[in-house]
């Protein structure tokens, strides 16, 4: 370990992280007693603690090699403290006491960056000596030290004397803005064509009852805008909002949005490498304008998906599809059918059950949760006091939640070899299905009736798993809820007439039945060389290289595109960012090189999805008994990642110029 303490040369050096726009340099000073203190320390999760004390007194040696949190695989959830034993616990927080103590006599107020050797010294401490070929990622991930972030390390001035060269960027959801932000970074000229009227995407868009985060919250954030403030562990979907609010105003890419504008159609032109771009405004006025490379940010989650049930428009009464939800609309008092039994009706319906008159909920298939005793909690006030006063506290605790959940429980999903033992794929995720199940049976030990429907059918894995703190439950047992599990057959005047000939009806339907997700990019019109059809070229079985390129579609680029969503690891943030950073490093090559552009081979594209497929059929939600939006209506696994987090870190490390045709 590195043992320099020489705390005072930490103190307000006033150095700036580039790559964080919630970047400070002073903190509150610490003037509460030892009393005060001990109680902080008790209260904390020590791993975030440790190395944050050991960052601001930069003593390392606090980091004691035999007090490493030894992290043992999360099967449903992960331990306390990572897992230190009782007698590390102890030994931990007398050493985070007299650090904590430390901080406050010595009036230790700021810190600046660190060196690549202390962050190597912490990422070996806190990961317990994991695989290093995970510190080049994990020290972008905590953009602590310095050119270590994903900011572009050349300019845009620098290389493209004498060129002219712009990039649209489609969508200002979360995608959109890393996008723009980077580019912006580099200094491409650049424009975001947005079809709403605001930045945000799914948080500016999703405003039903009950919408909130289901990944912890300091991880659910770009490394470039790491904001320390969070009110809640899992934060309700306004707050979500306004930090991409923030993130766009801070980053500076408002100027360059051009909202209420949509994009419909993007032409590619041999003879001059430019992609023409249609777009049409909210007067219904349309533009065509040039650019050299296109990245699409639309998002899988944007296009409401409904039930195909005969007789929707026949239904009299009020329907909105949760994403769509129209906040004019009182529930109060009224018979409400919420379809689904998905990531969002779990938030609608415990969020509007007491408010109606009654609830009748239809549920296609019953999902596996994951126990989050606190899901609702405020932040813990220790957090908050460490948050203010304990210098870059908020970076680190982001920094272990991520961590925590890079690889996560990944470990339960994949497939034993030669396991057939239905409705599992190994020892592991059988054990992990056994638990679970109890837990359920324990939930609803007073409703068997609820227990049998509410049972999942099918492998723990194949789906995301949904935040569960006993309310969904609740939600169920209460007088005024139905829970229907038959299939819907057909929707008439007063309601949902269900497969065995009930009518139930209600004044209210609420879609919460999921997005059109495996269209992606519908329904823009996409041409590409030679007049190739994108959707045409695709026939709805989407396939890109790292999610990213597609061949015959030079500089078109994807960001959150094929397979690169996760199921029980991993962050979506982590993998737009890095997907850009791959894009940002090929627009790099083409303007410096002056190329038109980069045209991916087809055979590079055969040879990655071969290995995709073959990855994918070895996790649990590739298991041909599994059924989810996940996997198209060719039953090809489109959207999830199948390897770890760090193989997509090292795919998008660099632009294999043989990967390419380079058009000149
Ligand atoms: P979803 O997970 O696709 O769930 C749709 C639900 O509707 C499922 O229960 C599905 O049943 C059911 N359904 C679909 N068609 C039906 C039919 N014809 N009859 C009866 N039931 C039908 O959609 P979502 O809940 O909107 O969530 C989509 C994704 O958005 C999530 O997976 C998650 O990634 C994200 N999300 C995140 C949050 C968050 O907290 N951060 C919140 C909401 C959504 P089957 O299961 O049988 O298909």
């Amino acid at each position: 370990m590195t043992n320099s303490s020489t705390a005072a040369a930490a103190q307000g050096t006033g150095e700036a992280v580039v790559d964080d726009l919630y970047w400070r340099d002073q903190y509150e000073a610490i003037t509460e007693d030892d009393a005060f203190l001990r109680d902080i320390v008790e209260g904390s999760d020590l791993p975030a603690l440790m190395v944050a004390l050991a960052a601001v007194t930069r003593d390392f040696s606090l980091l004691r090699d035999d007090l490493r949190p030894p992290q043992p695989p999360a099967e449903i959830t992960g331990m306390p403290h990572g897992g230190m034993s009782g007698e590390q616990q102890v030994q931990a927080r007398e050493l985070a006491f007299a650090a904590l103590k430390r901080v406050r006599d010595e009036k230790l107020t700021g810190v600046g960056t660190l060196t690549e050797a202390q962050a190597q010294d912490i990422l070996t401490w806190i990961t317990n000596a994991a695989n290093p070929e995970y510190h080049p990622m994990l020290m972008h991930d905590m953009a602590l030290v310095e050119g270590h972030g994903g900011k572009p390390k050349w300019n845009f001035r620098d290389i493209a004397v004498g060129r002219d060269f712009s990039v649209a960027v489609i969508g200002s959801g979360v995608s959109g803005m890393a996008a723009a932000y980077r580019l912006k970074q580099a200094g491409v000229p650049y424009t975001v064509f947005e079809k709403g009227h605001s930045v945000g995407g799914t948080w500016w868009k999703n405003t039903y009852p009950g919408v909130r985060l289901d990944t912890p919250n300091y991880a659910y954030s770009f490394s470039f805008a790491q904001r320390d403030d969070w009110p809640q562990q899992f934060s309700q979907g306004p707050e979500i909002f306004e930090y991409t609010r923030q993130v766009a105003e801070r980053g500076g890419i408002l100027d360059n949005i051009e909202f209420n504008t949509e994009v419909t159609s993007a032409d590619y032109d041999e003879t001059t490498g430019l992609w023409n771009v249609d777009t049409i405004d909210a007067g219904g006025r349309p533009a065509t304008r040039l650019f050299n490379a296109v990245i699409t940010a639309v998002g899988q989650l944007d296009r409401p998906k409904y039930p195909d049930v005969p007789g929707r428009e026949s239904f009299a009464g009020i329907q909105m599809h949760s994403a769509e939800w129209d906040n004019s609309v009182d529930v109060t008092g009224k018979r409400v059918a919420v379809i689904g039994t998905g990531a969002s009706a779990y938030q609608i319906v415990p969020a509007i059950v007491d408010q109606v008159s009654a609830l009748t909920v239809f549920q296609r298939s019953s999902p596996w949760m994951l126990p989050t005793k606190g899901y609702y909690d405020d932040m813990p006030d220790s957090v908050q006091w460490l948050v203010r006063k304990l210098p870059h506290y908020g970076q680190w605790l982001r920094f272990w939640q991520h961590w925590l959940g890079v690889e996560g429980r990944q470990h339960t999903a994949v497939a034993e070899p030669g396991w057939n033992r239905p409705g599992s794929v190994s020892a592991v995720n059988e054990k992990v299905r056994r638990e679970l199940t109890e837990l359920l049976a324990s939930q609803y030990q007073d409703r068997p009736d609820l227990l049998a429907k509410v049972t999942p059918n099918y492998i723990v894995g194949g789906k995301r798993m949904l935040r569960d703190n006993g309310v969904w439950a609740e939600s169920l047992k209460k007088p005024q809820t139905t829970l229907v599990t038959e299939g819907l057959d057909r929707m008439v005047p007063e309601g949902i007439v269900t497969k065995d000939g009930v009518l139930h009806e209600v004044d209210i339907i609420v879609y919460a039945t999921g997005f059109q997700a495996s269209d992606f990019l519908e329904p823009l019109q996409i041409t590409g060389r030679k007049g190739a059809d994108l959707h045409e070229y695709w026939g709805g079985d989407a396939k890109a290289f790292a999610g990213i390129t597609v061949p015959n579609f030079p500089n078109l680029f994807m960001v959150a595109g094929p397979n690169t969503g996760h199921v029980v690891n991993g962050s979506l943030y982590s993998m737009i960012e890095y997907g850009v950073e791959y894009i940002l490093e090929a627009i790099r090559i083409i303007v410096e090189n002056d190329l038109k552009g980069l045209d991916l081979k087809q055979e590079v594209l055969d040879g990655f999805i071969e290995k995709l497929d073959a990855a994918s059929a070895t996790k649990a939600w590739g298991h041909p008994s599994v059924q989810t939006w996940y996997k198209n209506r060719f039953g090809r696994v489109s959207q999830i990642w199948p390897y770890k987090v760090v193989d997509f870190w090292n795919i998008t490390r660099t632009v294999n110029l043989d990967d390419y045709n380079q058009l000149a």
